[in-house]
């Protein structure tokens, strides 16, 4: 019995590492307090990840080089509220001043830069699962633009997650990888967690948005699929590139790092 408790532990301290990476942390020190002052763990668990994430996380990520991005900020700010609660949403100074600045250039053009995906607080090369490149404090994922069915700019987005909804259903590049034994490609059309908004792809907003990023000079790569890039009429810019079939598909979000 004493075993399968351990691995049971074990397992949750794995399983809550590789989601938000202090969470297995938090877990042990909620095992020691409950324990300690016999509290029940379904109560010191939350509390004390909810202290972590607010009030001490934060502050010494930052000592370490890393800032968590605004939350209620109207101009930029996380698809929901789980990229924040996970930890999901630490960059370095350099990306979250480039995030702010950008964001504040497109008010002009009403557009909200919507965050998902970005980094951990702590430890360059832990990888963000399943991102594996999101492991430096460099990298973060974005929304694409979209507009209302009467074709009318919106903030909105079709997902839930943020993943999952390609502006094409099947594209060549995503057929080519897949044919080729990459099965990851499509594998976000199961995070979708769509919502019924029928919300359609937006492409001069989109662009607009991918452009200025690439404004600031220690912009180095952004990623959307090929057929996209063509699309857009981006094709003259080299900093846009397409990210190999190891990757999954970029036709549902933008990928953007910095130097
Ligand atoms: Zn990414």
């Amino acid at each position: 019995m004493k075993l399968i408790k351990i691995i049971g532990h074990l397992l949750i301290f794995l399983f809550l590492t590789a989601l938000t990476q202090v969470g297995g942390i938090i877990w042990c020190i909620t095992c020691f307090v409950s324990y300690k002052y016999s509290k029940r763990k379904r109560i010191v668990f939350p509390l004390i990840y909810l202290v972590f994430n607010l009030m001490i996380v934060p502050p010494i990520a930052k000592f370490l080089g890393r800032e968590r991005l605004p939350v209620l900020n109207s101009q930029l700010r996380p698809r929901n509220i789980t990229y924040p609660l996970l930890f999901r949403n630490y960059v370095k100074p350099e990306l979250n001043d480039l995030l702010k600045n950008t964001a504040k250039r497109l008010t002009t053009y009403d557009i909200t830069i919507t965050y998902l995906d970005a980094n951990f607080p702590f430890l360059d090369g832990f990888p963000l699962l399943p991102h594996l490149s999101h492991n430096d404090g460099k990298k973060i994922d974005i929304s694409f633009m979209y507009m209302t069915n009467k074709g009318n700019k919106t903030n909105k987005k079709p997902s839930v997650s943020g993943y999952g909804i390609y502006v094409e259903k099947e594209n060549p590049t995503a057929n080519d990888c897949i044919n080729k034994g990459y099965l990851q490609y499509d594998f976000t059309k199961y995070l979708s967690l769509e919502n019924k908004s029928n919300l359609k792809f937006d492409p001069e907003n989109t662009k607009t948005l991918i452009l200025e990023l690439l404004k600031a000079a220690n912009s180095e790569k952004l990623f959307i699929e090929p057929y996209l890039k063509d699309q857009l009429g981006l094709n003259a810019y080299s900093k846009i590139r397409f990210h190999g079939c190891q990757a999954v598909r970029h036709d549902d979000h933008i990928h953007f790092q910095i130097k």
